[in-house]
């Protein structure tokens, strides 16, 4: 089935009689009839046994995301960051490295360079646009794996798969990929070589901005038994976990080893997993995921045209546009369409971009993207505020640059709010 199809059917279905939607299961605990049935789980986990690792709602909207995805497995977690920590300490412990893309979201950034360092696990950061060699260059013996952002938030780099997967492959190394701004109807990673996705759910998936939530899902293409046999790495992947009686992950789950440890060790012991009516706003965000992306893709590159034709703006970057940096590999990975975010430089610095901002009537000053509504953020005076003018250039950001997200209201209206901020310029 086409994804369209798949938003609405995969995960769930209905029994004769039963509720057509997805039930929300608001229960903690599943009960068993015998001390048997509770110790055979304990011995291999296949049935519901406690909410704080999975549960039926949030069951079903893995199965959906999994399928949407093209994997093999999915498991939910509360936030998008979490999703981003699991994936990455599924692999690494302290005393690892992994490699990273330096274009990634800022707190993806704050999480793998700080608060991982503090538990002994280095990132090593590569240029997004790094050949096969310079990231070959970077790997060590105790690299783990890497991990890079479909299309970057707020960068708006667009990740050339293929180089990355090879230099991954070619070293015995998963690749993992932050897919959350292209989302499975514009990309799906799996199809150019990642082994594991993540995303935070709480933007485009769940589109409504009412809950937050992330996702990890894994593609089985990943061979950990070799890997292990060529490198000695992923050892606890393949050999007994003694703190799961002795449970295999490869060898009792085969493809699906990867999320199996993810949901049995990590997300038992952290817990970090969404309640089950979190699962059921995502899904219902899920569902029309497919019209939601066109129509924010259409509406984003008019509002990008007409950013182009103002002589108020210094430089505009949208990957779907012709002549930006990533065109080209956009119209390769994402040939329809790169999501409704907008990144662009206000001539006039700082000030001239809180004009615009103030001045909007319809677009929303929120700490948000992705939202259903218009929304627009100044990265320097809010989410990078700590950062001096020249860090700030460092960065890649400007005093004067706004990232707009390109809602779902009528593009004439947004356009006309847009035209009322830069008159104020
Ligand atoms: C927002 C975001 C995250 C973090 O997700 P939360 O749900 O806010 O924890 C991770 N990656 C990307 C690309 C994001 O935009």
């Amino acid at each position: 089935m086409k994804i369209e199809t798949k938003v609405l059917h995969s995960g769930y279905k209905p029994e004769n009689g039963g509720p057509g939607t997805i039930p929300i299961v608001q229960s903690t605990t599943y009960r068993f009839d015998s001390c048997d049935h509770v110790a055979a789980l304990f011995d291999k986990p296949t049935e519901f046994m406690y909410s704080r690792f999975a549960n039926p709602t949030c069951d079903a909207v893995e199965k959906k995301i999994a399928d949407l995805e093209g994997g093999v497995g999915c498991m939910l977690t509360s936030s998008g960051q979490a999703a981003s920590l699991l994936s990455v300490l599924n692999l690494c412990c302290a005393g690892d490295s992994f490699i990273a893309s330096s274009s990634i979201y800022g707190g993806t950034i704050n999480l793998f360079g700080f608060t991982l360092k503090k538990l002994g696990i280095e990132c090593i950061w590569v240029d997004v646009d790094a050949s096969y060699e310079e990231i070959c260059k970077a790997i060590k013996p105790n690299t783990k794996c890497i991990f890079g952002e479909t299309i970057a938030n707020p960068a708006l780099t667009v990740f050339d798969f293929e180089t990355w997967a090879k230099v991954a492959h070619d070293n015995n190394l998963p690749l993992i990929v932050d897919n959350t701004f292209a989302t499975p109807y514009l990309c799906r990673p799996f199809e150019w070589g990642a082994d594991i996705v993540v995303h935070s759910t709480t933007k485009y998936m769940d589109g409504h901005a009412v809950q937050g939530g992330g996702c990890i899902v894994d593609s089985g293409n990943f061979d950990w038994e070799k890997a292990y046999k060529a490198t000695g790495k992923f050892a606890d992947m393949v050999e007994p976990d003694e703190s799961y009686h002795g449970l295999r992950y490869v060898g009792d789950f085969g493809k699906a080893a990867y999320i199996v440890k993810a949901r049995t060790q990590l997300m038992r012991d952290f817990g970090c997993y969404p309640a089950a009516q979190s699962a059921f706003y995502l899904n219902m965000g899920l569902e029309t995921l497919p019209v939601r992306m066109e129509r924010y893709c259409a509406n984003a590159r008019k509002v990008a045209e007409f950013f182009k034709s103002s002589d108020k703006i210094a430089k505009v970057i949208y990957p779907g546009l012709p002549g930006d940096k990533y065109y080209e590999r956009a119209q390769k990975y994402l040939p329809n369409g790169t999501c409704g975010v907008i990144s662009i430089s206000i001539k006039g610095g700082r000030q001239a971009a809180v004009r615009f901002m103030d001045a909007l009537k319809l677009a929303c000053d929120e700490v948000h993207v992705a939202d259903i509504r218009t929304c627009v953020l100044h990265p320097a005076s809010a989410t990078h505020r700590q950062l001096t003018d020249e860090q700030l250039v460092a960065a890649g950001i400007d005093g004067g640059m706004v990232r707009v997200s390109v809602g779902l209201e009528n593009v004439d209206d947004i356009i006309e709010d847009l035209k009322g901020g830069l008159a104020a310029v």
